[in-house]
């Protein structure tokens, strides 16, 4: 068997290093093309040097420099290219096989399409890009016949838990609902009337599962089921109502669908992102991926819940959105990636972020999307009027 050729999008991240650790695993089957990153030049120097890619992708011009210099100096004949043309250049290559996209937020897009565009095998992770660009983002890979293997890590346990041809509707293959399951984040069980003074260290501190601060604010918040709740419904064309979120502390069962003979099928293992990077990497075969063995009788037991609104009321937010429909979506993200950034920054409080979203879905009207302009359009008037709200509170 010849060698897959892989593009690492956002290879300096969580899910990043996690795709490497399973490539480096299984060299005989898979090879780097290119890896990008946007800061930690390091940890992409050393990834470089480790894994040898074609091509390395920077954000600018002075960062390649300095990349390209220490790889030539240390004998790799990788070419440093930088910014978003190259990063889609790389996804699209025809060389390439599949491209992980795991770059955070809005900035993935791009190249996640183009790699969609370019029919590749995609594994997401970038779940933000197909909440801001759902139709069109289905439509593409539909069009171009790109095999989408979602990487989250619920996305993934529903996929393997799903009959193959469940793209021929949910309500034809016996599907009745999904569940979606949730940790509930470390602020779970928190008094509410503390919750506006933690800190961006408390809200990264996630129970069971070390990822970027993004994620680990969003999964604090609850806006990360919102974001998952939208792309299960693009992935599995499911309606809403059909996606049911359970609070399941434990983070074994990743989640479960729900069959109308009244038969569950669920997913469980380590929570650990390296089982549905091998998943998705090697399906419909299976590999190795470096996780251990569930143990059982360690877990013990497994809770469920239901999800308190007035806690998380992010996840109603992202139900409104989708509802909302056109670029309500890209609006939503748009909102929660400036209320993030600014509660990362401590410049808001964590109670904040569900406030300037719904500044933004208020204030905004969706427009149809019948192209990507459209889109990154609402992105941008989004993310204005979130700085806005913002300024008006200094
Ligand atoms: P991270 O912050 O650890 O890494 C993000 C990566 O994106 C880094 O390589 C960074 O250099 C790059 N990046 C950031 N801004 C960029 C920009 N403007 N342009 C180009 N590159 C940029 O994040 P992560 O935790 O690895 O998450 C990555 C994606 O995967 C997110 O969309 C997240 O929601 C999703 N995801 C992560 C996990 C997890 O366990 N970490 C689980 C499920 C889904
Ligand atoms: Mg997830």
């Amino acid at each position: 068997m010849s060698r897959q050729w892989i593009t690492v999008l956002g290879a300096t991240g969580s899910i990043g290093a996690s795709t490497l650790d399973v490539i480096a695993r299984h060299t005989d089957r898979y090879a780097v093309f290119a890896l990008s990153g946007h800061s930690r030049m390091d940890v992409l120097y050393q990834q470089c040097i480790s894994h040898q890619p074609v091509f390395a992708v920077v954000c600018d011009p002075a960062q390649a420099a300095g990349l390209q210099d220490r790889l030539t100096l240390a004998g790799l004949s990788t070419r440093v290219l930088h910014g978003p043309e190259a990063l889609a250049e790389v996804s699209s290559d025809q060389r390439v096989d599949v491209v992980m996209a795991a770059i955070v937020g809005a900035a993935g897009l791009a190249p996640t399409l183009a790699a969609v565009r370019a029919g590749k095998r995609v594994l997401l992770a970038n779940k933000e890009a197909l909440v801001m660009s759902g139709a069109l983002f289905m439509q593409a890979v539909r069009d171009s016949g790109a095999r989408l293997l979602p990487i989250d890590s619920e996305h993934n346990a529903i996929f393997q838990c799903m009959p193959v041809d469940y793209a021929s509707g949910l309500g034809k293959v016996g599907v009745r609902r999904i569940l979606l399951t949730a940790s509930g984040g470390p602020f779970r069980e928190m008094a509410l009337e503390e919750l506006a003074q933690v800190t961006p260290a408390q809200a990264c501190a996630h129970p069971n599962w070390s990822m970027g601060q993004k994620i680990s604010v969003d999964s604090a918040s609850m806006m990360n089921k919102g974001l998952e709740l939208i792309e299960a419904c693009w992935l599995f064309d499911a309606r809403p109502e059909q996606v049911e979120v359970v609070v399941h502390p434990q983070s074994v069962v990743h989640s479960l669908v729900d069959y109308v003979d009244g038969s569950v099928l669920a997913q469980l293992g380590n929570p650990d992102m390296r089982t549905p990077i091998a998943h998705a990497l090697a399906w419909p075969e299976r590999i190795d991926s470096g996780v251990s063995a569930l143990d059982l009788l360690l877990t013990a037991r497994l809770d469920f819940q239901a999800p308190d609104p007035q806690r998380f009321p992010c996840l109603e937010l992202a139900r409104r959105a989708f509802d909302a429909g056109g670029t309500a979506c890209a609006i939503l993200n748009a909102a929660n990636e400036i209320a993030v950034q600014a509660f990362l920054d401590q410049r808001i409080g964590f109670t904040d972020i569900p406030v300037i979203i719904e500044h933004a879905l208020d204030r905004l009207a969706p427009q149809p999307v019948t192209e990507l302009a459209q889109v990154l359009l609402a992105d941008r008037q989004a993310r204005e009027c979130a700085e806005q709200w913002l300024g008006n509170r200094r």
